[in-house]
């Protein structure tokens, strides 16, 4: 590699997250359960023939990512889509092998046509059981959710167009409370499972945090394995490349307004959403929180978007211009959200593969921008 790479690029780290692979391929086999990457995550799929190696499939949102599972990951495909489309599902078909709905009305719909050409299809519930604080945004079991079938709206009569059945509820949780789901899960639907192939946990299982109590996991895992002779399900994201990608960036301008400010070159409304959505301030290397060091700065984008901060951070030297800035943890929910607002370039996509060596896969122009335009 001569030269350094134009900032601002995405580099995932290869070694980083043939670990986590390690990891998740240790918990299929002690499992026993099959795993799935969540493409809503992280759809960075020049590396997905290495993730294959280690998992069985992936799930897909819909029309667009189930194509790129099907082309570019290979082995299982599954879906679950809050509503599909009519003008959709025949092409849908040619892609997924799993389909899993998520009202009554949904499965009476389409599972029919899924089911004569041989695909397995699934409903998703709603076990209507809150374990998370703080990120309403992401509970799908809040009042008034949208996501999945509860009890009340369950009907027997639907059984025999099930293969399986789906929840989702967590969120950068531990396995304690998806032991907590789990249980409310069982005691409301356990008894229609011995007719069921499979269960699918969904994501949201940080398995690949080092904290992460994987043998609760484990035991959860194999006791509806074992009590009710399915396959067990589990489709993460953010644990796939959990801490396994950088958003490399670089100083573009500092200045002064009652405190120290810099503009860099990457943009927390268009590179990395997430900090203004969930909020929350991502961790960067070699910086301490605000008054640690000795210099402290808001970090903001070069948007008109007074809001495009992405936080306070202290350094031991004066930042300048050319500075080279390095956001961690920025493999998932990033690549897949960002967005051109403000004619912002988008970022590259780079790769460090395991000797060390840093490759540029993808970088973006004028013609990524123009072309969401008319
Ligand atoms: C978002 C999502 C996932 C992945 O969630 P992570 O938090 O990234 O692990 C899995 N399944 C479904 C249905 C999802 O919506």
């Amino acid at each position: 590699m001569s030269g350094q790479i134009r900032t601002p690029y995405f580099l995932v780290d290869e070694k980083r997250l043939i670990q986590n692979l390690e990891l998740l391929k240790k918990v299929e086999e002690e499992g026993p359960c099959r795993i799935l990457l969540a493409q809503k995550a992280f759809s960075m799929f020049s590396v997905y023939p290495l993730i294959r190696k280690y998992l069985v499939g992936s799930t897909a949102s819909g029309l667009y990512e189930a194509r790129l599972g099907k082309e570019e990951f290979g082995g299982e495909t599954h879906v679950f889509s809050p509503a599909y489309r009519e003008d959709e599902f025949e092409e849908l078909l040619t892609y997924a092998d799993h389909l899993v709905f998520n009202s009554p009305s949904q499965l009476r719909k389409y599972s029919p046509r899924a089911r004569a050409l041989g695909k397995e299809t699934g409903l998703r519930i709603n076990p209507e059981c809150s374990t998370q604080e703080g990120h309403a945004i992401y509970d799908p079991c809040a009042p008034g959710s949208r996501l999945g079938t509860t009890l009340e709206q369950f009907e027997e009569e639907l059984l025999p167009l099930l293969d399986g059945l789906h929840f989702h509820t967590l969120c950068e949780q531990d396995s304690d409370d998806l032991e907590t789901t789990a249980e409310v899960f069982e005691k409301k639907f356990g008894k229609y499972l011995y007719q069921m192939k499979w269960v699918n946990f969904g994501g949201g299982h940080h398995i690949t945090r080092k904290d992460y109590d994987v043998e609760r996991l484990l035991r959860i895992v194999r006791h509806f394995h074992e009590t009710y002779g399915v396959t067990v399900y589990l489709e993460p994201g953010e644990a796939v490349v959990l801490n396994a990608g950088y958003l490399v960036t670089s100083v573009l301008e500092t200045l002064y307004n009652g405190m120290d400010l810099a503009i860099l070159d990457t943009s927390a409304a268009c590179h990395m959403p997430d900090v203004l959505e969930m909020p929350y301030r991502p961790p960067l290397k070699n910086s301490g929180e605000p008054g640690e060091k000795s210099y402290t700065y808001r970090l903001g984008g070069p948007t008109c978007l007074a809001g495009d901060v992405i936080g306070d951070y202290s350094f031991d030297m004066p930042l300048k211009e050319g500075d080279r800035l390095v956001f961690e943890d920025m493999a998932l929910y990033t690549m897949v959200k960002t967005n051109t607002f403000n004619g912002m370039p988008l970022p590259s996509i780079a790769l460090r593969h395991v000797d060390g060596s840093k490759e540029v896969i993808r970088s973006f122009g004028y013609e990524d921008f123009k072309k969401r335009l008319s």
